[in-house]
């Protein structure tokens, strides 16, 4: 493969979007667990022993086939021993039922859909920290096809995301990132694949649309899928550099690479998006998003007529986020000062930590600017 991979234009484009999409065609980002423990349920399920088959293809010497359905604990000599471990465990496990009743999660999508529970890399903010129990593991679910079956149930039920007036047409949605990075381990599960398909081919009664945010670039495999432009495939991206807030993430494709990525999507006629998160204002920031938007025009300057959509989240944590991710990151750099935010109430008591409202003003009123000087293609979904 190189640049004049099949889908890339003829005509060059911008300097930047060349080498990012050189970088993604060459390197892309692969995690490689050090283990990976499969369930006696799962090892029963062909979705599971293909996973098995993936792992062993991609050389992963330790593959633990377990008597029963319950991982061993997981436990380092301490906290950071535990956390390494996990975050270097791919679990193979069938679904809860609960995992099965889909949960409304608006404003992404009308239900969430879980493939999978956790995430192998490193952000400092990450918006799982605090959501789930114990230590993060990467827990893929082997029943996929119960999974998939419980998706079909829901069509033509929510459908509250459709009446956006951005988003006509894509019917009942489902979004399969709330609690993973699905493209982050398709290589060792193909389930983001089988998804897709899943969507693309089956004739619905109503529309469907399938969701999904990456920070990851290896997106080869799901170029030629037969998707029916039913799956949009947004990147999560953010100011880029040593100084900008991409530098709070570890373990994941680089802005760049997934730039190079989003190109080629959209170049293979899927629908694309920006989930521009978690925007920090730091000093310095109009400059460092603006760079942002002008490598994303320039990534997209090509292709025609892309279908491109924009969603912009702040930064902003829990009480209970926040000691998960000082326990992780001790050293971390990321500002989460209770004191320099504002409290925003939720359901069932919850607090979360937001910018204060003159920030949040200042930050929505630029992004709405600037996407609509800079990217105007783009349909700005919202902002939080
Ligand atoms: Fe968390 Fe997303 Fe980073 Fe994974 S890529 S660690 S899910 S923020």
């Amino acid at each position: 493969d190189g640049p004049s991979a099949p889908g890339l234009p003829a005509s060059a484009p911008a300097a930047g979007a060349v080498e990012a999409i050189e970088d993604s065609l060459r390197s892309p980002r692969r995690w490689q667990p050090k283990q990976v423990l499969v369930t006696a349920s799962a090892a029963d399920t062909p979705h599971g022993r293909a996973i098995v088959a993936r792992c062993e293809a991609a050389g992963i010497d330790r593959i633990e086939l377990l008597r029963a359905d319950r991982l061993p604990p997981l436990r380092g000599g301490d906290e950071r021993a535990t956390y390494a471990l996990a975050k270097a465990t791919l679990a193979v496990v069938t679904s809860a039922p609960s995992a099965r009743r889909l949960a409304p999660i608006p404003p992404s999508a009308d239900w969430r859909l879980d493939l999978a529970v956790g995430c192998p890399a490193h952000c400092q903010y990450c918006y799982l920290a605090g959501s789930l129990a114990g230590p993060p593991v990467t827990r893929v679910f082997a029943d996929l096809p119960d999974v998939l079956s419980a998706m079909d149930t829901h069509v033509g039920r929510g459908g509250v995301t459709s009446t956006s007036r951005h988003r006509a047409g894509e019917g009942t949605t489902f979004e399969v990132s709330c609690y993973t990075d699905p493209l982050g381990i398709e290589h060792l599960t193909g389930s983001l694949a089988a998804t897709i398909a899943h969507v693309g081919t089956r004739d619905w009664p109503s529309p469907v649309g399938l969701r999904f945010t990456t920070k990851f670039d290896d997106v080869a495999p799901l170029l030629d899928l037969p998707h029916a432009g039913r799956t949009r495939v947004r990147f999560s991206v953010n100011s880029a550099g040593p100084a900008g807030a991409e530098r709070f993430e570890g373990g994941t494709a680089r802005v760049r690479e997934r730039l190079g990525a989003l190109r080629r999507l959209a170049l293979a006629g899927y629908p694309v998006g920006l989930t521009i998160a978690p925007v920090i204002p730091g000093p310095g920031w109009q400059d460092a998003y603006g760079a942002l938007l002008d490598d994303v025009a320039s990534a997209l300057r090509d292709v025609p007529d892309p279908d491109l959509t924009a969603e912009v989240i702040t930064h902003r944590f829990t009480p209970k986020s926040r000691e998960v991710l000082l326990g992780w990151y001790p050293r971390t750099q990321l500002e989460m000062d209770p004191a320099q935010r504002a409290t925003k109430r939720g359901k069932y008591a919850s607090i979360k930590h937001v910018y204060t409202p003159p920030v949040m003003a200042e930050v929505r009123a630029w992004f709405e600017r600037e996407l609509e000087r800079r990217l105007p293609t783009a349909r700005l979904l919202y902002f939080t």
